[in-house]
Formats: C-alpha cells, sequence, structure tokens
C-alpha cells in the first residue's frame, strides 16, 4: 500500500473524530452561551432529566445512533441538532485535513472552524453575532501571519483586501439602505463577520462566497422557511455554509471560470 495513503487516511480518520468531539463540545458550549450560562461550568447532563451523562453517552455520533435519539434515563427525545454539529463538525474537519498539509495552517483552520461553527448556532438562535468570537477570529489570523507565515507587506496587503473587499461596500450599500428603508437592512454583525472571514481569504474567493450565501439564503427563503420565520433570517449561517464551500470548491472553480474568460 502507498506510503503517503496511508497516512493520509490516518490523519483523515482522526480528523473525523476529532471533528465529531468538537462539534458535541462547541453545540453544547453555544447553548450554555446562549442561555446565560458559564460554558465550562457543571457536567454535561440531560436538558430534561438532569441526569448527569456517562462516558457512554458521550460518544459523538454513535451515543445517539445507539439509543435511537432519546435520553437513556428519561427516553425524552434528543435534539436532532446534536447529531448534526457532530456530522457537520466531523465533516469540516475531515475536508480539512483532506486539503491542508500538516502544518500550522492546519491549527488555525481548525480554530477558525470551530468559532465559525459557534458563531453560526449562536447566531441562527438569537440574530446576534458575539464581538469577542469575531475578536478571536481575527486574532487567531493575526498571531498565524505574524509568527508562522511571516510578515511581508505583500502578505499584509492580502489580508488587508481580502477583509475589506466585500465588508467595506457592504457597509456603504447597508447605511444606504438603512437611510432609505429607514430601518436597518443588513446587521452589523453579518459584516464584521465578513470583514473577519475575509481575512483568511482572497478577494475573488470573497466575491464567491458572497454570492454562495446570497443564493443559499435566497433559496431557504423560497423552499424551506415559513412564513413566521422570513420576517428575521440570520444571515451568519449562509456565510458560514458560503465559507464551506468556497473553501472545499472556490479554487477549482475559480481556475474554471478564469479559463472560460482568458
Ligand atoms: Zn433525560
Amino acid at each position: 500500500m502507498d506510503w503517503d495513503l496511508f497516512v493520509k487516511l490516518y490523519i483523515i480518520f482522526w480528523m473525523f473524530l476529532l471533528g465529531s468531539v468538537m462539534g458535541s463540545f462547541l453545540d453544547c458550549l453555544a447553548d450554555r452561551l446562549v442561555d446565560g450560562k458559564s460554558p465550562f461550568h457543571g457536567r454535561s447532563h440531560c436538558n430534561t432529566c438532569g441526569h448527569v451523562l456517562l462516558p457512554r453517552d458521550l460518544i459523538p455520533i454513535i451515543s445517539f445512533l445507539v439509543s435511537k435519539g432519546r435520553c437513556r434515563y428519561c427516553k425524552h427525545p434528543i435534539p436532532k441538532e446534536c447529531l448534526l454539529s457532530e456530522l457537520v463538525m466531523a465533516l469540516v474537519f475531515l475536508a480539512l485535513g483532506l486539503k491542508i498539509d500538516m502544518d500550522s495552517s492546519l491549527i488555525m483552520y481548525a480554530i477558525f472552524s470551530c468559532v465559525l461553527f459557534t458563531i453560526t448556532i449562536i447566531d441562527w438562535k438569537t440574530h446576534i453575532i458575539p464581538n469577542k468570537a469575531l475578536v478571536v477570529l481575527l486574532l487567531n489570523r493575526l498571531f498565524f501571519f505574524v509568527f508562522f507565515e511571516g510578515i511581508t507587506v505583500n502578505g499584509i496587503l492580502q489580508i488587508i483586501i481580502g477583509a475589506c473587499c466585500v465588508s467595506v461596500p457592504m457597509l456603504f450599500i447597508s447605511i444606504g439602505m438603512d437611510y432609505i428603508l429607514k430601518k436597518e437592512s443588513m446587521g452589523g454583525g453579518d459584516i464584521k463577520l465578513l470583514f473577519v472571514i475575509g481575512m483568511y481569504m482572497s478577494w475573488l474567493e470573497m466575491l464567491l462566497l458572497i454570492f454562495i450565501a446570497c443564493v443559499l439564503a435566497l433559496l431557504y427563503f423560497f423552499f424551506i422557511s415559513n412564513k413566521d420565520e422570513q420576517a428575521e433570517i440570520p444571515f451568519g449561517p449562509f456565510l458560514s455554509g458560503a465559507w464551506f464551500l468556497v473553501f472545499l470548491f472556490g479554487e477549482r472553480f475559480l481556475q474554471w471560470y478564469q479559463s472560460l474568460l482568458f
């Protein structure tokens, strides 16, 4: 068997496992933050009967499937969101393992995706993107830029252009819309989120990202959401989803698109 392939499969297996654990943890963390509880206080327990969960109840994905999605103690259904979180993060980490070599940028993107995932859940539930989480994303990018990539003029320019190319026009558009509509059109949190995501991406990728995010949001609006929901759909989750698609397929898509132009 090809040694490189073996190493890659080994890494991917562990990334998948680690991702599912992170998904479970971050879902719980986001819930506690939304409820205004301390994130690291108390052991994991069933939200219905309060029974403290044992290690065998906490195996990501498997525990949910074995217990058929119900608490083992009170038989109350466990929210499907738990399983979904574990699967989504397992998939994200698996993609990171596939796309990125084993170096510092893998850690940077692992931290990035964990924080982005937490932001997504919180924004979905509360329509608020916490500033503290955005600051973590910003510092994470700067930390790896300064200490691992090395400060270069080109690097600085790339980060600034990526960060501003969509967020700044969006800021002006939203100010204009607010003025015309006489109410808030686009949340300030979304614009700040676009800014920090842009620090990790090229300007072309950012243009693709905002396009995909709008398409996803429109699809959701017209085909999935119900009337009550439509008044206020948070945009953050669509930005996160678009980030993942651009991360996976953006490079290939942009190459193909440029080959059509030139
Ligand atoms: Zn229970």
